[in-house]
């Protein structure tokens, strides 16, 4: 199946290039552009998994990224969602996770740089050093950050978020006392490891099945100013701007370029989660075939 999409992924996205070109530019003109949010996991060269993205990959993603997009910081996304405004195609970069892997390459660089760039952890994970289940399971023992080297990205300008406690699926869960620990004390606690507020949630897996409403009122009980999905869907100026929806990141990069230069399959949003509708605005809404886009076909963790 992989291999098929490795065929017809090209003829989709070059045969809808013309429609992606008049998308984008009627887009631009009336000041709606979508803001694509991009997350990230793993960026080493070795121990290859279908969210491992290797080194010259990514060095590849991100130059391209910078001459297509205006790399914004996720404060600058929900700006321009909340003033209903964005006239150039922007980018945010997210990371999951906080593999130790991305301390020898990704992060140095994207800071060097000076890329604005938001990378989410677990508090369990980040506290005892164990490894991730999804990692387990398909044998890989892959070391996440130490806290002190965290803290060390934290003070050159790395904005940390927090990825639950203990990465569960939070779907599923609507006691009270679970989701606290997973999302309230999770940021306490990640603040006192950091010594700094933090300021944005990202819910593991980020699937619409894996969101649930009593998760995104307890994130906003919570005082953060932002919950992450990971489903695949743009953002659009006038859309809810404390949901910020994500597309996954992988180790092709004609998969990032079909994702974010407008897909046309994903110009509305139809997932709702807990009985809460999610629309697109009707400044946003165009004329392209009014396809309902469902989760992304693409798997976050
Ligand atoms: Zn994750």
């Amino acid at each position: 199946m992989d291999c098929l999409k490795r065929w017809l992924l090209p003829l989709y996205y070059y045969g809808t290039w013309p429609i992606r070109l008049w998308y984008g530019h009627r887009l631009a003109c009336r000041g709606c552009c979508p803001i694509g949010v991009v997350v990230f996991h793993r960026i080493a060269d070795d121990k290859a998994t279908p969210w491992t993205c290797s080194t010259e990959v990514f060095r590849r993603q991100i130059q391209w990224l910078r001459r297509r997009f205006e790399l914004i910081s996720l404060a600058e996304v929900q700006r321009r969602l909340r003033h209903k405004q964005s006239f150039r195609p922007a980018v945010h970069i997210t990371f999951d996770d906080g593999y130790a892997d991305n301390g020898r390459f990704a992060l140095p660089w994207l800071l060097e740089q000076k890329i604005p760039c938001t990378y989410f952890v677990s508090v369990e994970q980040l506290q005892t050093g164990s490894s991730f289940p999804h990692d387990r399971a398909i044998g890989r023992f892959f070391p996440v950050h130490q806290p002190e080297e965290l803290r060390q990205f934290a003070q050159a300008g790395l904005e940390i978020g927090c990825h639950s406690y203990s990465h569960r699926d939070l779907g599923p869960v609507t006691d009270p006392a679970i989701l606290k620990k997973e999302i309230l004390h999770a940021r306490w606690e990640l603040e006192q490891i950091l010594d700094k507020p933090v300021r944005y949630f990202a819910f593991p897996f980020g699937q619409p099945e894996n969101l649930n409403q009593q998760a995104f009122w307890w994130v906003q009980q919570a005082g953060y100013d932002a919950a992450c999905s990971a489903y695949g869907a743009y953002n659009f100026p006038g859309q809810d701007w404390f949901h910020i929806r994500r597309i996954p990141a992988d180790g092709w990069l004609l998969r990032l370029k079909h994702h974010l230069l407008f897909d046309p399959r994903r110009l509305s949003d139809s997932v709702s989660y807990g009985g809460l509708k999610l629309e697109l605005s009707e400044q946003a809404k165009l004329p392209l075939g009014g396809q309902l886009h469902g989760p992304s076909s693409a798997k976050s963790i």
